[in-house]
């Protein structure tokens, strides 16, 4: 019935397999159970769990992991001098480069190799780095994941169409259909490396056919699809959309929500599993407290306005990360959610922290500041018959917006989006605009506001 091709029957045996991981060989339904309960928890209660898991992290850490043993050892922790979650502060803060520095010294000795997965790291700069994963991490990681479907609405027998880093086909290969559906998961992948005005009638499509309710991709590529549809005026109307891993700008959500006529849930996650991140209900972003120990540190200038993610994730025994720097910033907040869970709140999540921009006479804007900078030329694109922007630093004094222009653009547009651009940038920087037919993307197919260009 819903499988056409030879790439769907092979993506629906590897979601059998998938599934099996997931809900049957670790503790998916008692977690699941679990979390369901917790997540009514008055502080104290929350604060019990985490320090109950991080003494366990921690003694698992020491006994069957050579890198913490011997950091621990010189450091003079043991794991009972763990009293209090504030004890994690006696550690220091390693990043994704210790991280290939120390290799497999921290994979616990635990675990035999067929008991683990490896992942890779994701991010922009520098060379993956290996994780690995114990097969029982990834029971309760989907539990987490059910979870934040639940406060979505999301029901286990929705269609899901992901529109996200995962590779359909080469994102050279020209593809009469460039996606492909897991019959046993419900799952349609929709290449984001294919995106194009030209591939967004037969996305919706195929998410028409598959009887697709919720969509999960990178804001800017669900924008991407949402004005292709406006424009076209297809109207293609969903449960939730649910984006991840980009800044998620007012003007993108505002065109999702529109475009699919539903509410926009964004959420943040990683490839390390140490930090989940994911907004509720009412919209405000929550800190999931029973994933892992999440510390947010003031941030360095230029972007002292903003908290770095440091976090201990509390699942994966096969690799314990304790005290990892995640390298995003986030914007805190102290306000308690209509929603009634106490879990710790940010009020927004800001970028990553290298993304700095430098103007000609040697200022550093942050993350914030070029947020704010970029909001403006943002929401103004958004306004005319463009798909998609990009703005790029080609040198120390070159600015240029990239765009996809969409029907009925024209000359008038064109100056509109110069005038956008000179009112909202330093005027230090030489700016122009440039039309294209794709946005450029990053190696997980992410598409980013604001890129410096390689050479620069
Ligand atoms: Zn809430």
């Amino acid at each position: 019935m819903y499988i056409r091709t030879l790439r769907d029957v092979k993506a629906t045996l590897r979601g059998c397999k998938t599934l099996l991981v997931k809900r049957y060989t670790g503790t998916f339904w008692v977690r699941r159970r679990w979390l369901s309960k917790t997540q009514w928890y008055k502080p104290e209660q929350l604060r019990e769990i985490q320090l109950s898991l991080l003494k366990k992290v921690v003694a698992h850490a020491y006994r069957t992991v050579p890198y913490w043993r011997g950091k621990m050892d010189v450091l003079g922790i043991h794991p009972q001098d763990i009293r209090e979650l504030e004890d994690i502060r006696r550690f220091p803060i390693i990043s994704k480069k210790d991280l290939k520095e120390i290799g497999d010294g921290i994979v616990s000795c635990r675990y035999p190799q067929f008991l683990l997965n490896t992942a890779h790291t994701g991010g922009t700069t520098g060379l993956p780095v290996p994780l690995r994963r114990d097969l029982f991490s990834i029971g309760n990681e989907h539990a987490f994941v059910r979870r934040q479907f639940d406060w979505a609405s999301v029901g286990r027998r929705d269609s899901v169409a992901y529109m996200m880093g995962r590779v359909v086909a080469s994102p050279s290969e020209k593809l009469h259909k460039p996606y492909v559906y897991d019959a046993s998961m419900k799952e349609l992948t929709l290449s984001a490396f294919h995106l194009s005005p030209d591939v967004v009638p037969t996305f919706v499509d195929a998410m028409r056919c598959y009887g697709v309710k919720v969509l999960v991709a990178y804001p800017s590529a669900a924008s991407v699809l949402g004005r292709g549809c406006l424009q076209k005026g297809i109207r293609l109307p969903l449960k939730c959309v649910l984006t991840t891993a980009e800044t998620l700008d007012d003007g993108k959500r505002q065109v999702i929500s529109e475009a699919f006529d539903c509410p926009v849930f964004d959420f943040y996650g990683s490839a390390e599993r140490v930090c989940y991140i994911h907004t509720c209900e009412h919209g405000r972003y929550h800190i999931l407290p029973e994933y892992g120990l999440t510390e947010l540190e003031r941030a360095d200038p230029p972007n002292e306005d903003c908290c770095q993610i440091i976090a201990t994730g509390f699942w994966n025994m096969a690799m314990p990360l304790i005290r990892y720097k995640m390298g995003d910033l986030v914007l805190p907040s102290d306000e308690e959610c209509p929603c009634g869970r106490h879990f710790p709140m940010i009020a927004r999540i800001v970028g990553r922290e290298s993304d700095a921009m430098v103007t000609p006479s040697g200022r550093r804007l942050g993350a914030t500041a070029i947020e704010c900078l970029l909001a403006h030329v943002l929401y103004g694109m958004y306004e005319m018959p463009v798909l998609a922007g990009q703005v790029i630093q080609e040198s120390a004094s070159d600015v240029v917006l990239e765009y996809v222009p969409a029907e009925g653009f024209s000359e008038k547009h064109a100056q509109q989006l110069r005038e956008l651009l000179e009112r909202e940038l330093p005027d230090e920087f030489n700016l122009s605009i440039r039309p294209t037919r794709q946005i450029n993307q990053t190696p997980s197919g992410k598409f980013l506001s604001f890129v410096m260009a390689e050479h620069h």
